[in-house]
């Protein structure tokens, strides 16, 4: 029809300024090589802030005994165990909970929210029986994964720079979050102390490499995204005083910060303006979860303004920021119906609009424009990572099999993401060192990645 014909150019135009071809890969890759070059040089030389994390030894296979982790990072806390028999019996067994958090304690005092928290690890230590087993006189030992930026200053503290997502506890910013932990244990007469305090990328990496010795860089993408890898202590600069036995540590690299040379279109320029932290974390914008809804959300809302693609009146609904997450970019691009009835609903749902089906259709072909460059620019993030490895280490990254371990909801639930973010990697490497390369799922290995640490940090040695 004439309406959804004059959304083509707007489409096009789309197309056009998030295109991704080759090129424009190899220069993110490269880019991507220099900033961490650069943010290993000195701090604060780089938008890439290539975080120690003290993990200097990884999970073996050989671990044994009982472990706990606890993983704070947004609404809810998970607390996991894991009983290990090294080698031969592996994970003998875990058992998990999740407790959410209280609202109001999002808004409290620090000993309020370590007290909550605390509470709830004791509570469920003392469920502890069958096959998990604490040797006599043994202080438990804890793996802490929490996700908000620290200082990490040794594998078991790190000081609060912030809250952030919607948290705003009094009394925290500038502590050490271990030494809260530790003392709010202590108040509940919990024996346990915590024995390393990880990132969650970090804990993906230990869970991985705990199945699979070829595990050297981990990725999340979720709502948010970022990377770690396994780094050589004599190619940090700016680490001083190397004190890792093993010559290696894991550098977090808080990848969502980089902004070089990326494909952006003017729909993320005005997302980016109206965000709560304008000009920061443009990587993260462009290509995790919690942002390409809302990207399509805004080319939406401009082919109705300017082509009348849902006919006479921009849909009310569609106008609230966040309002089209991705999952349902996710659901429509499954469409494969002749008249795109499942793009029809949830358009209805999401929007309250009534579309024919070539205004279903060129919904679809956004989604697939936005979802594309995602999964295209993640791909080539990876690439410059490895790219980065191999360059100093001449061969042992491209010419080994040399594994990527993924997690997060978009990366597990969104295939044309996947096949996109895969493509790119291969387009870039070329097919022989391709099929060295090997990207895998790690599904939910950051919870037993942090126990794992616990046990190579174990105070019992
Ligand atoms: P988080 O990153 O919040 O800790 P997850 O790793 O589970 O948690 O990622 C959740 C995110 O994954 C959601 O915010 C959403 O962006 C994305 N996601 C979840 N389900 C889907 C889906 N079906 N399709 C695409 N993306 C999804």
């Amino acid at each position: 029809s004439s309406t959804t014909l004059s959304a083509v150019p707007i489409l096009t135009k789309l197309q056009r300024d998030c295109a991704t071809p080759l090129p424009v890969l190899r220069h993110v890759a490269d880019a991507m090589a220099a900033d961490m070059r650069a943010g290993l040089e000195a701090d604060g030389g780089s938008d890439l802030k290539m975080i120690l994390s003290y993990v200097d030894a990884l999970p073996t296979g050989n671990e044994k005994g009982l472990f706990y982790a606890l993983d704070l990072g947004g609404t809810n806390f998970r607390v996991l165990r894991v009983q290990l028999g090294g080698k031969d019996e592996r994970v003998v067994a875990t058992e998990f909970e999740q407790v959410c958090i209280p609202h109001e304690l999002m808004f409290g005092t620090s000993e309020e929210l370590f007290d909550f928290i605390a509470s709830g690890l004791a509570n469920f230590a003392q469920k502890e029986g069958g096959k998990f087993n604490l040797p006599q006189g043994r202080t438990r030992e804890l793996g802490f994964t929490f996700s908000f930026p620290v200082k990490q200053t040794s594998i078991d503290s790190g000081i609060l720079i912030k809250w952030t997502k919607g948290f705003a506890v009094s009394g925290t910013a500038g502590k050490d979050v271990v030494v809260c932990l530790n003392e709010a244990m202590k108040r509940q007469e919990l024996n346990m102390r915590v024995s390393a305090l990880v990132n969650d990328t970090v804990g993906t990496l230990a869970g991985a490499r705990y199945w699979d010795d070829d595990v050297m860089v981990a990725v999340i993408l979720g709502t948010g995204t970022n990377a770690c890898y396994v780094e050589r202590v004599d190619a940090i600069p700016k680490l001083h005083s190397p004190n890792s036995t093993s010559g290696r540590t894991i550098v977090n690299t808080e990848w969502g910060a980089f902004s070089s040379g990326l494909p952006l279109t003017e729909f993320d320029r005005e997302m980016d303006a109206e965000s709560i932290n304008p000009g920061e974390q443009i990587f993260e914008k462009t290509i995790s979860g919690m942002y390409l809804g809302e990207i399509v959300r805004r080319v939406l809302i401009r082919m109705a303004e300017d082509a009348r693609l849902f006919g006479d009146s921009v849909p009310e609904k569609l106008q609230m920021s966040f309002s089209l997450r991705t999952p349902d970019i996710c659901a429509m691009q499954q469409d494969c119906s002749r008249d795109f009835e499942i793009v029809g609903s949830i358009l209805y749902n999401v929007a309250g609009v009534n579309s024919n089906s070539s205004a279903r259709k060129i919904v679809i072909d956004v989604c697939d424009a936005i979802a594309k460059r995602g999964g295209r620019l993640a791909g080539a993030g990876i690439v410059g990572i490895l790219q980065k490895m191999e360059e100093d280490s001449k061969g042992t990254v491209f010419g080994n099999r040399t594994v990527v371990a993924m997690d997060g909801g978009l990366y597990e639930h969104y295939p044309q993401y996947r096949r996109y973010l895969q493509d790119a990697v291969t387009e870039l490497l070329g097919p022989e060192i391709s099929k060295n390369i090997v990207i895998e799922h790690s599904k939910d290995g950051s919870g037993i990645g942090a126990a794992l640490l616990a046990a190579t940090n174990s105070m019992y040695g």
